[in-house]
């Protein structure tokens, strides 16, 4: 059989996937009633089911990963030329194309150094808590081995990315976990702690991290993984002042700051890391979705020479490298199309058009925001905005999870894919997402919050 992606029959391919595909973070059960969705097709901001339907596609492929849009050609000719090429040799060696992209990727970050290959998020953030638990091994004695994350961010599905992940929801019913990982408090200040200064929420927040690390003895913590604004659990940007003190302390207690740049890299939030925001300076970066925008399978995990310089070390036999391999990771397709990715989000100023919509789309969203009382809180920066629905601004109750959900499926049969977090703070499900690509037109923003002003009209009208 050859396959050719142009050619099948569209109910014989629903029928296979009903029967035999198990779907990601999908309940089956009312599928047994309706097809599934398959998709079969993307053009920019478009893409289009088995049955014909269009959408737009608010959220880049569901989980904020298609930055550079859908058919680009470009990605992959390169992708093609390079698989005929050379398809695969492990990353003990070199190849052209990981080579090529580490230095421009390492060109975007000042301050870092060294791009490890692998193929997931979850993958890359695993390599960093190795790098961290060998540290320790090597300088410490075993003992300086904890990472602190913080509640509501999400660093991914393996049992250990799960483990330093702060989302009850996703954690329940997986658990034991790996032992080493220590929540520290959300900094949300739209859902302040009853304890907050909520005059200085950025600092206090940050503060809280220091109480936690002098309760588990400062020489027992290695890193803190933090996303630069928590995208699954919320789009939660910390307020100013939380960055400043983190790093202090960080410095302080000789702890390495991780940041989790998964969904934020790459240009989602108008740079090309969510951390350049902020003046923040950190050790490792982790990065997967938008390095290649879903054209391939590739993740990274970056850090500064003095982090690799460890590894060099001869001194101690058992130490001398990092002894870690990802069968596929770096090798070829993955960082092939990483480079054309970057090169169009520099050819076509994808950063700029990301900023100039970005504040289009939240100006946008606070209208709709003085229209509809369910919306307690819009969030996000760039191309990375949620707005969280309450049943009363006054006390922030939470509305009821099938909102957010009757709202999304509003949307999707007007054509428009919206997102929404899974639940937030032990409660309800109530942020709704959204990440268009970052091609993104003020008329395709205007397409999309028009869907969800329909929606919100006939699902939660004011009294
Ligand atoms: N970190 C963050 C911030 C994420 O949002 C995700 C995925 N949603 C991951 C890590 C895990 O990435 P992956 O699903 O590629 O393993």
């Amino acid at each position: 059989m050859t396959y050719n992606a142009n050619e099948f029959d569209a109910k014989e391919v629903v029928g296979n996937d009903r029967n035999h595909v198990w779907h990601h973070i999908t309940q089956h059960k009312p599928f047994e009633e309706n097809d599934p969705m398959v998709i079969v097709k993307g053009e920019g901001m478009r893409v289009w089911d088995a049955k014909g339907n269009e959408y737009l596609d608010a959220v880049s492929g569901a989980v904020w990963t298609v930055n550079v849009g859908y058919g680009r050609t470009e990605i992959a000719d390169a992708v093609r030329d390079q698989l005929v090429t050379m398809n695969y040799f492990a990353q003990t060696a070199g190849n052209v194309p990981a080579a090529q992209f580490a230095e421009k990727l390492i060109d975007k970050m000042p301050g870092m150094s060294r791009v490890y290959y692998s193929n997931s998020g979850s993958e890359a953030n695993e390599k960093a808590f190795k790098i961290v638990r060998q540290i320790a091994e090597k300088k410490y004695g075993g003992k300086k081995h904890k990472v602190l994350f913080r509640e509501r961010d999400y660093h991914g599905t393996t049992i250990t990315a799960l483990s330093a992940t702060g989302q009850y929801e996703r954690k329940n019913q997986y658990g034991p976990f790996t032992p080493g990982f220590v929540e520290v408090p959300h900094c949300c200040e739209y859902r302040a702690q009853d304890d907050a200064d909520t005059e200085n929420y950025g600092v206090w927040a940050a503060d809280q991290i220091e109480k936690v690390i002098l309760a588990e003895g400062a020489d027992t913590v290695g890193a803190l993984c933090l996303e630069p604004i928590t995208a699954g659990g919320g789009v939660i940007e910390p307020p100013q002042g939380y960055w400043d003190r983190v790093q202090e302390i960080c410095k302080k207690y000789d702890i390495l700051l991780h940041i989790d740049e998964v969904v934020c890299g790459l240009g989602r939030t108008g740079k090309w890391f969510g951390y350049q925001h902020y003046g923040v300076k950190p050790d490792m970066v982790t990065m997967a979705k938008g390095v290649a925008s879903g054209y391939a399978a590739i993740s990274c995990t970056v850090t500064t020479e003095e982090v690799f310089n460890m590894f060099k070390d001869p001194e101690d036999a058992r130490m001398d490298y990092f002894r870690d391999i990802s069968t596929f990771g770096g090798c070829t397709a993955g960082p092939a199309a990483a480079l054309v990715n970057m090169e169009i989000i520099e050819n076509e100023n994808l950063l700029d058009n990301v900023v100039e919509q970005g504040e289009y789309l939240r100006g946008r969203l606070n209208q709709l925001m003085e229209k509809y009382d369910v919306i307690g809180d819009v969030r996000g920066k760039g191309l990375f905005a949620g707005f969280e629905l309450v049943k009363d601004r006054v006390t922030k109750e939470p509305v009821d999870e099938t909102l957010p959900i009757q709202i999304g499926a509003h949307c999707m049969q007007n054509g428009v894919i919206i997102g929404r977090t899974n639940r937030s703070f032990k409660e309800y499900n109530n942020t709704v997402c959204l990440s268009p690509a970052l091609i993104a037109t003020q008329a395709d923003i205007d397409k999309i919050v028009d869907a969800i002003d329909n929606a919100l009209a006939e699902l939660a009208p004011n009294a």
